[in-house]
């Protein structure tokens, strides 16, 4: 009988652990490995960091989780992997072993790109873990006390800007409410080539809407912009202008777990895991990743390099079509392999308004060039939508529910998104340098 291993419990993992014991049948087993104790809906940091709701609100304990829905549960950090032995290596425990293993590690964050940046050693924030939330929180709250300028941003190669534009607003919106807003100028720094960007290029309104919403908010726009390095109390470019602040939260660029750099083959030169795609390895038969550890490339040529952005959906998406193609592999169900489509839908919480950003899919047609569907809305209601979707997952994640029908049917019929799709082409080759496959 198997045993799949899913190493990861955020986004992308935890839900496709639920997603692969809902389809196997009891005989397998499904492991779930994690150096976290809790599973963190990470998009819910940013309001931790500006203390407008506790730690505790966006996550939930993972040894509770799942004993409750019949997982494995390993905790650690995996070290190291065997592909020939098919094992894996978690700190100071004994070797697994595994006959699939669907790899959903998130991302490493390369604060060593930039020297000064991150809160561990350099001197910005960030909102990307649970203890950079909680560290940015404490240094926001001494800020409130002494405020100053902000600087507000992303290092050249980053993938993410999301969160930063979102940091940016709701910071301006926390200082209007006090007072302070006169005491402390905001500067946004992004390598995006424009604002409005945010790694996908063509989204209809984006770029008017985002400019237009942080000149009314009186936020200054730095694009094209390289971070070099951070000091103290300034951030230098690359032109050589040095912007002082008295609070600051770059976001880094991304890369991937430093165990799947060690494994020849496994990943790229960053440790981004290449698939096919249904999410499989292409060398490895029994290997499949999904999230932010996937390798996509950025197809636009930008003046600063960007990544790609890779959503919360589309993680979640790639992580059921990699649980559904292992249960077919598996021969526990009869179907057709999936496919995410990558059209993803990200709300953006601004304070008290916000923007919607659909891009169907991400990635263009690369013969054309063209998305099926790409467009932005700004609203209040997006402020809503989003408060209610994270309930929706706390929720979702606390009874054992990956992604279920009802969510890609609301996503359908509401925005037009179909996440899945039957995978047409031929089926992908057996094992080529894995052990034998179960099944
Ligand atoms: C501040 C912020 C706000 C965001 N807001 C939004 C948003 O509004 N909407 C949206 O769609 N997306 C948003 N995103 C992006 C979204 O959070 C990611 O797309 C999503 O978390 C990716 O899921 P994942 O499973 O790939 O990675 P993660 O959710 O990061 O999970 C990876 C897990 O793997 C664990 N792990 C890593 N290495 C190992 C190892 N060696 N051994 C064991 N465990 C390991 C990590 O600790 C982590 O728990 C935001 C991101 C950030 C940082």
């Amino acid at each position: 009988m198997a045993n799949v291993v899913v190493i990861g419990a955020g986004l992308g993992g935890l839900p496709a652990a639920y997603e692969l014991r809902h389809l196997l049948p009891k005989e397998h087993t499904v492991t779930l490995v994690s150096d976290q104790a809790e599973f963190t809906f990470i998009p819910g940091l940013i309001q931790v960091a500006f203390n407008l709701k506790p730690l505790a609100h966006v996550q939930l304990g993972l040894a509770q989780l799942a004993q409750r829905h019949n997982l494995n549960w390993v905790p650690g950090q995996v070290t190291a992997l065997d592909l020939s032995r098919q094992h894996l290596t978690i700190e100071g425990q004994a070797a697994i072993a595994y006959d699939y293993l669907l790899i959903a590690t998130g991302a490493a964050l390369a604060w060593d790109w930039v020297p000064g940046t991150g809160p561990h050693g350099g001197y910005t924030q960030s909102v990307c873990t649970p203890n950079h939330a909680l560290a940015a929180r404490q240094a926001w709250l001494a800020f409130l006390e002494n405020p100053g300028p902000i600087v507000v941003g992303a290092a050249p190669g980053a993938g993410c800007f999301g969160p930063a534009y979102e940091f940016a607003l709701i910071a301006d919106q926390e200082l209007r409410r006090r007072g302070l807003r006169d005491q402390a100028p905001i500067t946004y720094v992004t390598p995006e080539p424009y604002a409005g960007h945010l790694g996908v290029s063509g989204v209809k309104n984006a770029r008017e809407l985002t400019a237009e919403l942080m000149q009314e908010r009186g936020i200054e726009v730095i694009d094209n912009a390289t971070i070099t390095a951070v000091q103290p109390e300034a951030v230098t470019l690359a032109d050589g202008r040095e912007l002082p602040f008295r609070y600051a939260m770059i976001l880094p660029a991304f890369r991937g777990a430093p165990f799947i750099r060690d494994v020849p083959g496994l990943g790229d030169d960053q440790g981004f895991i290449p698939i096919l795609p249904t999410q499989r390895h292409p060398q490895f038969a029994n290997i499949y990743a999904a999230g932010v550890s996937v390798k996509l490339t950025q197809p636009d040529v930008t003046p600063v390099p960007i990544g790609l952005p890779k959503s919360g959906q589309m993680a979640e998406a790639m992580a059921t079509a990699a649980a559904h193609n292992i249960a077919v592999d598996l021969g526990v169900i009869k179907a057709s392999r999936k496919v995410p489509t990558l059209e993803a839908l990200c709300f953006a919480e601004f304070g008290d308004t916000g923007i919607a950003y659909i891009a169907a899919p991400v990635l263009p047609d690369p013969k054309t060039g063209q998305r099926k569907r790409s467009y932005a809305v700004r609203g209040s209601w997006v402020v809503w939508v989003k408060a209610a979707f994270e309930e929706y997952f706390m929720i979702k994640i606390r009874l054992g529910v990956g992604m279920p029908w009802y969510e890609r049917l609301g996503l359908r019929s509401l925005f037009g998104l179909q996440l899945l799709k039957d995978f047409s082409a031929r089926p992908e080759a057996a094992a080529t340098g894995s052990k034998s496959l179960v099944g």
